[in-house]
């Protein structure tokens, strides 16, 4: 039996531009940057109209709108002329989704998202290719050469081939302090074959700190020690970072030192991550986690809690994906007393955190407390799977992660009340 399915994904490749290209591209950012800015403003100002109308006579400034006022704008900024027109339309795209987001939520009266910002300058960090056309592409890839619209062929590490029958949707560019990517995302309908689970294949895993992960098979996912080294540092610069006044130039090339340590980490711990998760889904059948929204043992310094957090979260995803495409199974199970019930009887061993040894003094049976938690967590995904035949599988995610979370707290980068101008 096989099942199809549509998948989406985004591969991440490394551009070497020349330096007039790079002169390109951050020209472009900054194009991007300040219509972005001009049309949020114009939303806003529509809004403080609209928003004292009724809900029936409020009429949204929409994106087909923003777009429309493009030739006219370029007519009085003739810079907004240098930049491939479809990637200006994708702005106003931007900004829709972000204002649809924000408008839907007043109406919800939640606020997950928040009021949409300006992007001051340094924070706005990509612009995209949208869909190539039958006709007229706008990016394409030729050899090892990347050719975009206005731009011409720019250098590309193609590390990894896209798959035969991969559909392309878009291609971002971005940059990562001095470094660019390009994030080419496709859809692809793949054929994935229906596995019957094997219960002697499948696995309970307990994620931790010291050790990255211990498996209810008695195996040990070892954290790579050069990882800890890096993450230690980041937790350093990120100390002296906040010893600097905002917003100063010292604040800046701290701020560049730490970005770059961000980026060091992000890929080694990526490279770490999908080499443990392709063996895990190679080698199981079923993979059981810990519901990481309500595991709450980390009790260290919230960065390095952060970090592990963003790491796990990672580790997930990646396994949630790779197990979809083999049509394996992933489930994410409470981790409510895990450690603290006995595997192998089910009596309540009541132990603080310190104590690593799991000894039940019901059946007699000594264990290291996180492998104990390990066969727990697999006996309850095996009940679950028993439980219901249909489980879902998870979810389809990305190639490449993009770190949400490690860049957060330092947007609020030089305040300024000006309104954006175009100009
Ligand atoms: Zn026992």
């Amino acid at each position: 039996m096989s099942d199809k399915k549509i998948i989406y994904r985004t591969y991440k490749y490394r551009l070497y531009p020349t330096k007039k290209q790079e002169a390109v591209f951050n020209e472009w950012l900054e194009t991007c940057r300040r219509l972005y800015n001009y049309f949020v403003q114009q939303r806003f100002e529509h809004w403080e109209i609209e928003k004292h109308l009724p809900k029936e006579y409020r009429v949204y400034k929409s994106y087909f709108d923003q777009c429309k006022q493009l030739p006219e704008l370029k007519k009085d900024n003739h810079y907004l002329k240098r930049a491939y027109a479809a990637v200006l339309v994708n702005v106003a795209k931007r900004v829709d989704k972000t204002f649809s987001d924000f408008i839907r939520e007043i109406s919800e009266g939640n606020s997950k998202y928040g009021k949409p910002k300006f992007k001051y300058r340094f924070y706005y960090n990509s612009f995209t290719y949208p869909q190539p056309g039958i006709k007229n592409q706008k990016f394409r890839i030729e050899g090892n050469r990347l050719y975009l619209g206005k731009i011409g062929h720019v250098k590309i590490i193609l590390d990894r081939k896209l798959p035969q029958e991969a559909v392309i949707k878009n291609c971002s560019i971005k940059r990562e302090v001095n470094h660019w990517y390009a994030h080419i995302s496709f859809k692809q309908i793949a054929t994935i074959p229906e596995l019957q689970v094997n219960e002697n294949k499948a696995v309970g895993i307990d994620l931790g700190i010291k050790t990255y992960g211990v498996l209810s098979d008695g195996e040990e996912i070892k954290n790579p020690k050069w990882l800890q080294v890096m993450e230690k540092k980041l937790v350093r610069e990120q100390r002296n970072l906040s010893r600097k006044k905002k917003g100063s130039k010292n604040w800046r090339k701290q701020l560049i030192k730490l970005s770059k340590i961000y980026r060091k980490v992000r890929f080694q711990r990526n490279d770490f991550l999908h080499k443990e998760t392709t063996k895990l889904t190679n080698d199981y059948d079923l993979v059981v986690l810990e519901d990481l929204q309500i595991n709450n043992l980390v009790r260290n310094n919230r960065l390095a809690k952060n970090i592990s957090e963003v790491s796990w979260g990672f580790f997930q995803k990646f396994l949630s994906y790779k197990v979809n495409e083999k049509g394996k199974k992933l489930l994410v199970v409470n981790p409510r007393n895990t450690s603290q019930i006995c595997s192998n009887c089910g009596e309540m061993v009541r132990k603080s955190l310190k104590v690593r040894i799991h000894e039940c003094p019901n059946c007699n049976i000594v264990l290291d407390r996180d492998l104990n938690a390990a066969k727990n967590i697999l006996q309850r995904g095996l009940e679950e799977l028993r439980s219901s035949i249909d489980n879902t599988v998870g979810l389809t995610g990305s190639a490449c992660g993009e770190v949400s979370k490690e860049t957060q707290g330092s947007k609020k980068f030089v305040k300024t009340t000006n309104k954006p101008k175009l100009g």
